[in-house]
């Protein structure tokens, strides 16, 4: 028998909708090109989606074609975020921090019909427009007319300024309802090996995954709480913000372009922001900020952080420094991103010190929706004893079930389940743990190693600025860790008094053989060390 309940279809348009209604002065603020700021409000959002919705009927947009950005957080591209799924359209952003030729392939994989470009990429955008001309017939740039620059395109692409469309544009447009399984928007994985692979999201997957991470033991999001994503709009939805930010009546703080220490500290206390997320790079970057130029963060909070581990001297920092508390989460562009977050139960509440920065150094609980478990390489599961770690797999309905352009369900095991590529452990409370990423486990004489635990006591010594431990080949136990370290600027590494810091930490057997100082480490365009060029270089170090 089903139930007798009303069956609306979940739609983007109604998270606009409602923010626009309910809290529709609410205010979404920008830093713009121009580092000036930008107000306006979810009605003002909701209003000019619309007249964006016309813009691309204009422009020969339709139902299912793909809308691809090149941008930064910004109003324009919230817009875009809003207009071309709210129409039936897909949303497609675009790292510009890949290569151009990845970008490229991207543009074309996808099909895009419109670009919608900032400011800073129009160089980007004249290296790829060739490769892009088969499918691209309108780039759009993100400013004023008066700001409209000079653009290398190919003749058969035409030009457009964002505000001078917008203005012509009429307000009269009603959002369409239809199912909600609909694609919405499209997001490419960085693809460390082979070709990005794009993730394909759907109005449903979408309106879920803002209810979960809005939740009190997520991201506790309230129409009070006024949070600043400096996560990339342009890689996995800036991890949900700009959709739980209109679910909700959030205040939005939009940072563009300029993303270090002193611009976010500024932003920050400006802005009266309670709540931000981000990747440890950039919270490394706001806490030497804050030490070298004595300045306070007034009205922060919480920080979320994920993308890759938390170190533990962020988390210790901020709390003993700066009374501010950092989150972990994990996830990935295949979760839309968000997976799992470390809230404390009720057992946790009470830790202290070490103890309770080793708990939150785990990357969390799931959140309620997402199932989780952990197998060997027989596919047969794991205990939940916090200490046998074996692959990790997912499923829930905001996890991808195949790549886009592949068959539905191709991307799972028979079971149902995606396996993410991580290591993991999960102890009897549910609190999962990430070793590694498959490809970047230590296995020696048989037995794993794990490289973010050792890279994690690495970066706790003073003069250490970034580490990672990678396998290289070994004449007896098949591999072994190799520590690379970098030197915080003004200090010198002495390799023996970084080996003192594993001592009681770990198994002896898990200590690094030898530790390079290098001058500084690969990163991929999303900021994470590419262990695969350090593999490249370093693999044969004990052979050698
Ligand atoms: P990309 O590598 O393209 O940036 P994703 O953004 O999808 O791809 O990255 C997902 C991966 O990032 C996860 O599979 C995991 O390895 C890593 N990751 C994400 N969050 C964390 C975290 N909190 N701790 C450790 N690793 C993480």
């Amino acid at each position: 028998m089903l139930g007798l309940m009303q069956s609306r279809n979940l739609s983007i348009s109604s998270l606009l909708t409602h923010a626009a209604r309910h809290h529709g002065g609410a205010q979404v603020i920008s830093r713009t090109h121009e580092n000036t700021t930008h107000r306006h409000s979810w009605a003002d959002v909701e209003r000019r989606s619309r007249q964006l919705a016309n813009v691309l009927a204009r422009l020969g947009v339709v139902a299912g074609d793909r809308v691809g950005t090149l941008a930064w957080n910004g109003y324009r591209h919230l817009e875009v975020y809003y207009a071309a799924p709210g129409m039936g359209a897909i949303c497609h952003t675009i790292n510009p921090r890949l290569h151009p030729d990845d970008i490229g392939y991207i543009v074309n994989h996808a099909q895009d019909k419109v670009l919608f470009v900032d400011l800073s990429f129009v160089p980007l955008i004249g290296a790829i427009a060739e490769a892009a001309k088969a499918h691209v017939r309108d780039v759009v740039l993100l400013c004023a007319p008066e700001a409209m620059p000079e653009v290398a395109l190919t003749p058969s692409m035409r030009l457009h300024c964002y505000d001078t469309l917008l203005d012509a544009a009429g307000e009269d447009f009603a959002w369409p309802e239809f199912d909600e399984n609909t694609a919405s928007a499209l997001c490419y994985t960085s693809g460390t090996t082979g070709r990005p692979k794009g993730v394909l999201y759907s109005h449903r997957s979408t309106v879920i995954h803002a209810y979960a991470v809005a939740l009190p033991d997520v991201l506790d999001m309230r129409a009070t709480t006024r949070v600043l994503p400096v996560v990339p709009m342009f890689h996995v939805n800036a991890w949900g913000i700009p959709y739980a930010a209109a679910l909700t009546g959030a205040t939005l703080v939009l940072p563009g372009r300029h993303l270090d220490g002193p611009s976010m500290t500024g932003l920050f206390n400006e802005e009266r922001v309670t709540l931000s997320c981000g990747v440890p790079t950039v919270w490394l970057g706001v806490l030497q900020h804050l030490r070298s130029s004595g300045a306070r963060l007034d009205t922060v909070k919480r920080i979320m952080t994920g993308g890759s581990a938390a170190p533990p001297v962020l988390i210790d920092a901020f709390r003993d420094e700066y009374d501010v508390r950092v989150e972990h989460g994990w996830g990935m562009t295949e979760l839309s991103p968000v997976g799992t977050y470390n809230a404390p139960k009720p057992a946790q509440t009470g830790l202290t010190g070490p103890e309770a920065t080793r708990q939150m150094l785990r990357q969390g609980r799931v959140l309620p929706g997402i199932d989780m478990k952990i197998v060997d390489a027989d596919d047969n599961a794991l205990p939940w004893d916090g200490k046998a770690f074996g692959d990790l797999k997912v499923r829930g309905p905001w996890v991808a079930s195949a790549y886009y352009g592949d068959e539905p369900g191709s991307a799972l095991d028979a079971g149902g389940w995606f396996a993410t590529g991580d290591v993991a452990t999960i102890d009897p409370d549910g609190f999962m743990e990430i070793t590694d990423r498959s490809k970047d486990v230590i296995k020696s004489g048989g037995e794993w190693i794990s490289s973010i635990a050792l890279e994690n006591i690495a970066v706790s010594h003073p003069d250490v600025a970034e580490a990672a431990v990678i396998a290289a080949r070994h004449p007896k136990w098949d591999e072994r860790p190799l520590l690379l370290v970098v030197a915080r600027a003004g200090h010198t590494v002495v390799t023996e008094s970084v080996l003192q810091m594993f001592e009681g930490k770990v198994a002896k057997w898990w200590l690094p053989d030898a530790v390079l100082v290098v001058p500084e480490l690969p990163h991929t365009a999303t900021g994470k060390i590419q262990k695969t060029t350090l593999r490249d270089k370093y693999r044969d170090h004990y052979l050698e």
